[in-house]
């Protein structure tokens, strides 16, 4: 079920990087590390993007890792490149990639070749860029931007926070333009050597498996405040495209989000269109239902007709401010689970108009 994530508290966060914090002056209390002055990271990207991988907390030995789940850090199992090692994120190809914070350029151009699966051949074009950044405390991290199509630092250079590092690209072991983001905790990891972490940290039930593996580390929160890129995982499919299909009304998208969702739940969405070639004279979707595989319903009210070719958004949670075009569920909880769930929508007399998947 989606929406457990909650914050990390600070004690947990202290008790990560309490190797590291300043001896407390004699006679006072030992105080947890001040959140504010850790390294925060802003958004490597402008906007929203959509979500393709999680880091894998289960294992994130890519290539390597084969227990069939990518574990998110709240700990739910989601579909995805098992042993995903960073976030991927669905970018155009020359979108500006930008510095999480002020660092230096320690790393840039073409990893060296290597046999990419899912392509099965050799890539020798994988261009990427590595920026080091330490904070305050000494805790320091590497970031890596993969699949760069151009790079526009240089090495040894300092950069400032949100200063364009590199343009997306979908150079090396990819199947489209894409951005692999990878972050490298230097300190504190279990074997003393650099080892990969995961930026939103850990938050599920029990303890992190990476956080105790020979060649793993602890992941904590690195986002400043708002900065963290949304988690936005959607499929799209146009209307009816399978044999077949002839449905007067399509689920066309959905979109669902892993994390916090119940802060997020306007960016769970459902987007039916009124196909014209089975419905030329609109659709009448009062009393239907879009159901999901915990068999929760959503009525659509009375006098909710589309026309031949319009499209209706439903939308999870709810809204001060709805927009033309949607609905609202209203729920105080997720609707679509983090396997995408199988979006179905039902007729006024119950029978499967149409499935996504
Ligand atoms: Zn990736």
């Amino acid at each position: 079920m989606a929406g457990r994530a909650r914050p990390l508290s600070a004690g947990a966060l202290a008790a990560v990087v309490a190797g590291c914090a300043p001896a407390p002056p004699e006679l006072d209390p030992p105080a947890p590390a001040p959140l504010e002055a850790e390294l925060r990271f802003s958004s490597p990207f402008d906007g929203p993007a959509r979500l393709v991988n999680y880091f894998d907390h289960d294992l994130p030995l890519q290539f390597a890792d084969h227990n069939g789940v990518q574990r998110t850090f709240w700990g739910e199992g989601t579909v995805g490149i098992d042993g995903h090692s960073g976030y991927d994120w669905d970018l155009e190809v020359g979108t500006p990639l930008r510095a999480v914070a002020d660092g230096k350029v320690v790393a840039l151009g073409v990893e060296p070749p290597f046999y990419c699966p899912l392509l099965d051949r050799v890539v020798d074009d994988q261009r990427f860029v590595r920026v080091r950044h330490v904070g305050p405390d000494g805790v320091a991290f590497d970031v890596v931007y993969k699949h760069v199509s151009s790079v526009e630092r240089a090495y040894d250079e300092v950069v400032r926070r949100g200063d364009v590092l590199a343009r997306s690209g979908q150079t090396g072991c990819v199947s489209g333009a894409h951005l692999h983001f990878e972050v490298w905790r230097l300190t504190d990891t279990v074997s003393g050597r650099p080892a990969r972490v995961d930026p939103y940290g850990w938050e599920g039930e029990g303890p992190d498996p990476w956080a105790t593996h020979p060649d793993g580390a602890a992941s904590v929160w690195l986002w400043a405040e708002g900065a963290a890129p949304p988690l936005l995982r959607e499929v799209q499919r146009p209307a009816n495209v399978g044999p077949g299909e002839r449905a007067p009304v399509a689920i066309v998208a959905l979109r669902w989000m892993g994390f916090r969702d119940d802060a997020h739940l306007d960016n769970e969405q459902v987007v039916l269109e009124a196909d014209p070639r089975y419905a030329p004279d609109g659709y009448d979707l009062g009393g239907a239902v879009l159901i999901n595989d915990r068999g929760e319903r959503f009525r659509f009210p009375a006098g909710t007709v589309l026309g031949p070719g319009q499209r209706l958004t439903v939308v999870t949670g709810r809204s001060d401010d709805p927009q033309p075009n949607h609905l609202y569920w209203e729920r105080a909880t997720g609707a679509w689970d983090n396997r995408g769930d199988r979006a179905r929508l039902l007729g006024p007399d119950g029978s499967l108009v149409y499935a996504l998947w």
